[in-house]
């Protein structure tokens, strides 16, 4: 058996190998390697899957935040809410313009932002919330979105662990999910589900005008060559990834699919044992593109667990292993009165698996008789 890799990006790469190449050589050989044709043409391949009418690629997802947040036009002290539970890149950017963060708890099941504590925390100051699509699975938009359109907040999704997921309504309806809020944004680092051999992101919208704006600011506020009528960041995906990325994006629904089976393997060997949780699919709202399959340990030792995978050669990561209301960088005194007890809890319980797109059989049986082997023999002790 081959080595198990939390993630592995040499495998997936071998199998596309000679188009890949093919591709980035022609962009050397080429010479244009800012903007030019692959951006465009991956630019525009991206926008028809999402069905959006305009994605701009930008130079990661954390940049793709902050240009959405620019383009809004909110001012130093205006409210954004997120979730509490999540990667850093949304409070981070919040307060880097002068916003005011508020962080809210998460829904213990989906990891996704609570709806119900949104509309709580809701004040006059209130100009937008960032639902993160934590995982894999979309948050609750339909919710979301309702409660955006009553108070007039702008909705930036952030889908950076969900590219290819589909949010569905509940008339049936079927969107994927980074194109129902006013903005949409993603990463393709190396390990997301759609990666590249480096840095890169993209914002997708519908709305002609924010998508003007968003170029601009990605590109220097300009809207005509050194004209800058607004103060913009640099911000721009480079031909060599838009090159890997378009190569990679015909396959993205293989690998969501390839994503999928381990998961149900993982399903099928731990759902119902007494102190594992399986992920909850919350298949009338959202599909699961599992960027990460996580596990929560609410009775044994979660540490132990990832002690005794590793002494077996099995990796395993805690995404996150503190709560963004308690990090150093984001500690505030405002957030002492806020229930943020699941996202607590959440920090304390979750542990994830190996996952990726190239994951054998013989790989998911030997994790999933490991994390079983672990509790029988915390029984038998
Ligand atoms: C990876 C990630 C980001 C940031 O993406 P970068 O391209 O690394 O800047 C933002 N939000 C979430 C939820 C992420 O997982």
């Amino acid at each position: 058996m081959d080595e198990i890799r939390m993630v592995d990006l040499v495998s997936q790469y071998e199998q596309i190998k000679t188009a890949v190449d093919e591709s980035v050589l022609r962009v050397m050989a080429g010479g244009q390697f800012i903007k030019g044709p692959e951006v465009e043409a991956f630019a525009a391949e991206l926008a028809a899957y999402l069905n959006v009418r305009h994605v701009i690629p930008v130079a990661s997802g954390t940049d793709a935040l902050q240009a959405a947040l620019m383009a809004l036009g909110l001012q130093p002290g205006d409210e954004v809410i997120t979730a509490d539970f999540s990667f850093a890149a949304a409070v981070e950017v919040i307060h880097l313009l002068r916003l005011t963060p508020v962080l809210v708890d998460v829904d213990y099941d989906t990891f996704t932002i609570d709806p119900k504590a949104v509309e709580r925390a809701i004040t006059p100051r209130t100009k937008a919330v960032i639902p993160v699509h934590l995982f894999g699975q979309s948050a609750d938009m339909e919710a979301l979105m309702a409660i955006a359109e009553e108070h007039e907040l702008y909705v930036v999704e952030d889908t950076a662990q969900a590219i290819g997921a589909a949010c569905i309504s509940s008339d049936g309806r079927r969107e994927k999910a980074g194109a129902i809020g006013h903005v949409g944004t993603t990463s393709f680092f190396p390990s997301k589900n759609l990666g590249g051999f480096g840095d890169g992101g993209a914002l997708f919208t519908r709305d002609d005008e924010l998508a003007t704006r968003i170029r601009a600011i990605a590109n220097h506020g300009m809207y005509r060559r050194y004209y800058h009528d607004e103060i913009g960041i640099n911000s721009r995906l480079d031909s060599i990834q838009a090159a890997v990325l378009r190569e990679k994006l015909p396959h993205l629904d293989r690998y969501n699919e390839a994503r999928d089976r381990a998961a149900r393997h993982y399903d099928k060997a731990l759902r119902g044992h007494l102190h594992i949780r399986i992920p909850k699919r919350d298949a009338v709202r959202t599909t699961h593109v599992f960027h990460q399959y996580t596990l929560k340990i609410r009775t044994a030792d979660r540490n132990r667990l990832k002690a005794h995978l590793e002494s077996r050669g099995i990796p395993s990561m805690i995404y996150y292993p503190v709560p963004l209301h308690a990090q150093k960088a984001y500690r505030r005194a405002r957030y002492r009165s806020a229930d943020l007890s699941v996202s607590d809890r959440l920090a304390k319980e979750v542990i994830s698996l190996p996952m990726h797109t190239e994951l054998s059989p013989a790989q998911l049986q030997y994790i999933t008789a490991a994390v079983l082997g672990f509790f029988n023999a915390a029984r038998d002790a």
